[in-house]
């Protein structure tokens, strides 16, 4: 059997390991088929590419994106595109520069709570000078004892409706979609579990995301509870998405699930790389 995990985060987003020892984590757990699916950012993957030459490990071309819909965050994670694509590439930039700016308002906001120099503290943080996070945030909240864990940081000062939440100027949906086929990729919906929806709203995402193009979405995911999966496995039958999978693997001490741990994907469901 093939072992898949097409979602994990390394230090050119907000995990703690270098691409290269991902490749090299994901070997050791089994992993056959891995994408490295950095938020807005796709500088580790060349790293990464030289990691797996030789290895068991197939590497392919992943991204996750972040983009609005209704004035919610939801993130794409795109799979399979050209690293070469200059429409990739630029609307990627754009978003790194906007998430500065976030930055910047978010550290005013934590000022305004009374933690100060958190922009600074979150920088300490930051393992690619050109994308900042919440998760940065998160982590010099906690290392500075404000709050006792990183899920604590986002339930009391970085979450949406808290004191240092800042509306985050993603692109659209729609746009997001685009971008990824235009680079040649696919468009998968990422832990759709995650978003606080109704089951209304939840259907009429999965629609329109279906309506713009979307081919995919995740229906096993580490943001997901047991029933949650299955229920995700109905959507992908019910819309017609292909399915895909991935740990979402940040951390060794903050993530719940390990790289390549998913069950694999129930059988009648087509898969994100059967087309591959
Ligand atoms: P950002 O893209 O900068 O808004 O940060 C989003 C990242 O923060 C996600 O990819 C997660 O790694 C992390 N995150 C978001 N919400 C939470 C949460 N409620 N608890 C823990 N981590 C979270
Ligand atoms: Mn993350
Ligand atoms: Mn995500
Ligand atoms: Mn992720």
């Amino acid at each position: 059997m093939t072992v898949y995990d097409l979602h994990c985060h390394s230090t050119a987003s907000d995990g703690t390991l270098s691409s290269s020892a991902l490749v090299a984590r994901a070997a050791r757990q089994g992993v056959h088929c891995l994408a490295i699916t950095d938020h807005d950012d796709i500088s580790g993957l060349a790293e990464a590419r030289q990691a797996a030459t030789g290895t068991s490990v197939r590497l392919v071309n992943g991204v996750e994106l972040s983009a609005l819909w209704n004035r919610r965050t939801v993130h794409i994670v795109g799979l399979f595109f050209d690293a070469g694509s200059s429409a990739l590439q630029e609307a990627l930039a754009a978003v790194r520069a906007a998430r500065h700016q976030r930055a910047d308002a978010i550290a005013r906001a934590l000022a305004q709570t009374g933690i100060g120099g958190a922009l600074e503290g979150a920088r300490r943080f930051v393992t690619n000078e050109a994308l900042i996070s919440r998760t940065h945030f998160a982590r010099f909240l906690v290392d500075r004892g404000h709050v006792s864990s990183k899920q604590k940081a986002f339930d009391r000062y970085l979450g949406q409706g808290k004191p240092a939440y800042v509306p985050p100027p993603w692109p659209a949906l729609a746009d997001s979609i685009g971008t990824l086929h235009a680079a040649g990729g696919i468009a998968v919906l990422a832990h759709p579990g995650r978003y606080p929806l109704t089951d209304t709203a939840m259907r009429r995402l999965l629609s329109e995301f279906r309506d713009n193009g979307g081919d995919a979405i995740e229906v096993f995911s580490s943001s997901h509870t047991p029933p949650q999966n299955e229920r995700f496995v109905e959507y992908a039958r019910f819309y017609g998405f292909k399915a895909s999978l991935g740990s979402d693997f940040h951390d060794p001490g903050e993530s719940r699930i390990d790289l390549g741990a998913l069950p694999p994907l129930p059988l009648g469901l087509v898969p994100v790389w059967s087309t591959q």
